[in-house]
């Protein structure tokens, strides 16, 4: 009887399709990791409430996206907080992820512009965002330090951001892809909307890092006829980023489509290894002890002004759960 030699068992990826998780996945063979994020519920839940107009939905869903796949990263409890800050008509996109994968979502807009964008026809992500930077903020507690990364955002999407963070700020060559769809669905009374999202990121962790070199580094002013200073990239990596830019919008979001069997069109040949899936759900940290809290910590002056027909009434801007409070409750003076 042979005994067979350890190996990594192979079965026939899942026809499953599960949303709402997050799918770490490995391609030893071209030195690639990465993670496959598929938003059903979640993501329908945290547009339908806030009820945006269609294309700041779909922007805030594609940064629920890219908070889930970095966020998921963390391995410990921790906060992972996404947020730009930009003169386009959507002011501020915040997206807090606290491990092991709760996920919130707010915009801040101007209802105008936004409206003059959409009737002009240039309402994509870049034009809504405008210029300013995008944060992405790690809190892993009292006793840690705050992590802090901040990249330009300069007319282009959330994708494009994502690359220059981490080619500048982790140099690890990424790539990211993010989609956001409306899906019509027959229902009873007529056919139902409902968002979905869905997204993949790629990274090229070579054990030898000089391997992890980046050619698409730009040239900076060197004068003309100068040739830039060009390291070929690597061939691992030149397939990795071939292969995840043949992904379509669609797969990343149809529902039928398992997330196995979308890695296995795309990593068929050099062989891709899953390992167990997080879950993902919408909800929302705040409560009426922390409103409470955060009340008492106004000034006093303030606190008298935000009495309004002999009650204070706090909204959240996450969730729309509205918390009141009788003034003596939280030391504020009628006037
Ligand atoms: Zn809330």
């Amino acid at each position: 009887m042979s005994i067979p030699h350890s190996e990594i068992p192979s079965r026939a990826p899942s026809a499953l399709a599960v949303d709402d998780i997050v799918l770490p996945f490995e391609v030893s063979s071209l030195d690639l990791r990465g993670r496959v994020v598929r938003l059903g519920p979640v993501v329908d839940e945290i547009l339908e409430k806030h009820a945006y107009p269609q294309p700041v939905a779909k922007l805030l869903g594609e940064a629920v996206v890219l908070t889930v796949m970095l966020g998921s990263a963390l391995k410990i409890e921790g906060r992972f907080i996404l947020q730009t800050q930009t003169d386009g008509p959507v002011r501020m996109l915040v997206v807090d992820f606290t491990a092991p994968g709760k996920v919130r979502a707010c915009a801040r807009f101007d209802k105008q512009r936004v409206a003059d964008a959409i009737e002009q026809g240039h309402a994509d992500a870049g034009a809504l965002l405008g210029r300013g930077h995008l944060a992405m903020t790690v809190d892993q507690g009292p006793d840690m330090n705050r992590y802090q990364g901040l990249v330009a955002l300069d007319g282009g999407t959330l994708e494009d951001a994502a690359h220059e963070y981490f080619l500048r700020s982790e140099q690890i060559p990424t790539k990211v892809r993010l989609a956001v769809a409306e899906e019509l669905r027959q229902a009873d009374g007529g056919a139902r909307h409902r968002w979905r999202a869905g997204g993949i990121l790629l990274q090229f962790l070579p054990k030898a890092p000089e391997r992890a070199r980046v050619a698409d580094l730009h040239p900076g002013d060197a004068p003309e006829g100068v040739e830039p200073h060009a390291l070929p990239e690597d061939e691992a990596w030149v397939e990795g980023q071939a292969l995840v830019s043949t992904v379509e919008d669609l797969e990343l979001i149809d529902p039928a489509l398992s997330s196995e069997r979308l890695l296995y069109r795309l990593f068929h040949e050099p062989g891709v290894r899953v390992f167990q899936a997080g879950d993902v759900h919408a909800e929302c940290s705040c409560s009426r002890d922390a409103v409470e809290a955060m009340l008492r910590s106004f000034s006093q002056d303030d606190r008298d002004h935000m009495v309004e027909d002999g009650r204070i009434s706090v909204t959240c801007e996450f969730c729309s759960a509205n918390y009141q409070f009788a003034p003596k409750d939280v030391g504020a003076n009628e006037s």
